[in-house]
C-alpha cells in the first residue's frame, strides 16, 4: 500500500520514498490515518518500528493544512524526546520528510549540553516544529525564546525513557504551559504504571495502537551466549570479530571507564574501535555516531546510553560484554540489531559470576540458549557466593522487570568501586 493511500500529501509520500520508505510499517499504517483524523494516540512502539515517521508524516501534513504565519516565539508542534541523540535523529527525519513540501515548515531542534544562544537565535520569529529535550525546552521558555501556548500538536516520543531519565517534573512543567485544546500523541516502548498515569493526564479518548513486534519476538535476531572468564572477554571479543568476520559491532559494557578501556585495547589489537558514552562531550558523541553510521569504525563500545533511541541502520552485531541489568534493557540493547527486517546477531558474554543473572534474563525473555564455549576460552573462574539484592550482576536476582532505585544505586556503587570510576 502506498503512503498516499493513507491520506498523506504526495510531496510527503515522495520524500518518504526517497528515504526508501515505500510501504508503511504496521505502526505507520495504523497511526497515520488516526492522526490525520485528529485523534489522540497511545502507541506501544519500539525503536525500529518506524515510529518516528509514524508521527512525523501526519504532523507535517497537518501543519500544511493550518495557518503557517510565524509570530514571534510561537510554536505549532512540539516533539519531546528523552535524549539529545534522539532529538537530532527525529529532527533529521522531519527535515528529510519535509523537503518537497511547497511550504517548508520551520524546524528547530533543541537540547542541553550545548550553548543555548544559537538555539535562541534559531527560534527567533517562532518555529513550526520544535524537537526538544524537556530541560532545555524549559530553559528556552524561561529565556523568553519561545512560548508553548499555541502548540496544536504534542508528541511524546519514548515516554517511558523520559520518565526513566527523571524528567517527570520537567514534563509536568511543560504540560502546564500547553493549551488544553491540542492533539497529543504518546509513544512508549513499555507501559509501567507511571507511564500509564502520564498517558492518563495527557490524552483525551486516545486511539490505542499496539505493534506486537518487539525485536525479540520478530525472531530475525539470532541470539547466542558464550561462557567466558571475566578477564578474558576482550580477548574473546577480538577473536570472534576476527574469526567470524563481524563488521560493525556495537559492544555494551557497564561503565564509561570500561568502554574507553575495551575500545582502546581493541584498537591496539588492530581493530578500528572507539567508545561512545555520556562522559564524552556532545561534539565527540555526535562525531562518533556520525562516523559509525558512515561505517568508519568496526566497533563501538558503549554503555546503556546507546541502548535506546539511536538509529544506526543495518547494524549486524550487538555484543553484551557486560550483561544488561534487566531483561527490559536486554530487549533494548539487542533491538539495536535486526532492524527494519534486517537479520542481526546478538551475543552475550556470560561469566561464572554473571551466570545466575543471565538465567534470569533468559527466563524473563522465554529463552533457553545453549551456553557455548569457544575452544581455548574454557572458564576457570568460580562463581562468587550468592549476595541477595546485588543488582543482578552477581548471583543475585532481578526482582521486578526493572531494578529498583536501591538496586541501581547498589549496582552503580559496586561498579564504581570495582573500576574506581563513575558509572554511566
Ligand atoms: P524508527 O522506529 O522510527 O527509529 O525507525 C526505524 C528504522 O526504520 C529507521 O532506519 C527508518 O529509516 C526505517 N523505516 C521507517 N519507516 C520505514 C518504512 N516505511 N519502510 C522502510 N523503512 C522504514
Amino acid at each position: 500500500m502506498p503512503f498516499t493511500a493513507l491520506g498523506l500529501a504526495p510531496p510527503l509520500a515522495r520524500a518518504a520514498a526517497e528515504l526508501g520508505f515505500t510501504t508503511p510499517t504496521p505502526i505507520q499504517h495504523d497511526a497515520i490515518p488516526a492522526v490525520l483524523a485528529g485523534h489522540d494516540l497511545l502507541a506501544t512502539a519500539q525503536t525500529g518500528s518506524g515510529k518516528t515517521a509514524a508521527y512525523a508524516l501526519p504532523l507535517l501534513h497537518s501543519l500544511q493544512a493550518t495557518d503557517a504565519r510565524h509570530t514571534p516565539r510561537r510554536v505549532r508542534a512540539l516533539v519531546l524526546v528523552p535524549t539529545r541523540e534522539l532529538a537530532a535523529q527525529a529532527g533529521e527525519v522531519l527535515r528529510s520528510l519535509a523537503q518537497h513540501l511547497p511550504q517548508r515548515p520551520k524546524l528547530a531542534v533543541v537540547f542541553g549540553g550545548v550553548s543555548i544562544n544559537p538555539q535562541m537565535m534559531a527560534l527567533r520569529g517562532g518555529a513550526d516544529v520544535v524537537v526538544a529535550t524537556p530541560g532545555r525546552l524549559l530553559d528556552l521558555v524561561q529565556h523568553n525564546a519561545l512560548r508553548l501556548s499555541d502548540v496544536q500538536l504534542l508528541v511524546l516520543d519514548e515516554a517511558d525513557r523520559l520518565l526513566d531519565l527523571g524528567f517527570a517534573e520537567e514534563l509536568d512543567r511543560v504540560l502546564a504551559l500547553l493549551p488544553a485544546r491540542r492533539q497529543s500523541l504518546f509513544f512508549s516502548a513499555t507501559f509501567p504504571p507511571e507511564v500509564q498515569a502520564l498517558a492518563g493526564v495527557l490524552l483525551r479518548e486516545p486511539l490505542r495502537i499496539d505493534v506486537p513486534s518487539a525485536p525479540v519476538e520478530e525472531a530475525v535476531i539470532l541470539q547466542q551466549a558464550y561462557r567466558v572468564d571475566t578477564n578474558r572477554r576482550t580477548e574473546l571479543l577480538r577473536r570472534l570479530i576476527k574469526t567470524q568476520g563481524w563488521q560493525r559491532v556495537l559492544v555494551f559494557v557497564a561503565t564509561q571507564y570500561l568502554a574507553d578501556r575495551v575500545a582502546s585495547k581493541l584498537h591496539q589489537g588492530d581493530l578500528y574501535a572507539t567508545s561512545f558514552h555520556g562522559g564524552l562531550s556532545q561534539g565527540a558523541r555526535q562525531q562518533a555516531l556520525k562516523e559509525f553510521k558512515e561505517k568508519r569504525w568496526d566497533v563501538v563500545v558503549t554503555t546503556d546510553l546507546a541502548a535506546r533511541g539511536i538509529d544506526i541502520e543495518q547494524l549486524p552485531v550487538v555484543v553484551n560484554y557486560d550483561l544488561p541489568r534487566s531483561a527490559v534493557d536486554y530487549v533494548h540493547r539487542i533491538g539495536r540489531t535486526g532492524r527494519a527486517g534486517e537479520s542481526g546477531l546478538a551475543v552475550s558474554f556470560v561469566s561464572p559470576a554473571s551466570e545466575a543473572h543471565w538465567h534470569l534474563i533468559e527466563k524473563r525473555q522465554g529463552l533457553s540458549l545453549p551456553l557455548e564455549v569457544l575452544p581455548g576460552f574454557e572458564p576457570t573462574e568460580t562463581a562468587p557466593p550468592s549476595a541477595p539484592g546485588d543488582g543482578g550482576q552477581g548471583n543475585g536476582g532481578i526482582k521486578g522487570k526493572r531494578p529498583s532505585k536501591k538496586d541501581k544505586l547498589r549496582a552503580a556503587a559496586a561498579a564504581a568501586a570495582a573500576d574506581g570510576h563513575k558509572p554511566d
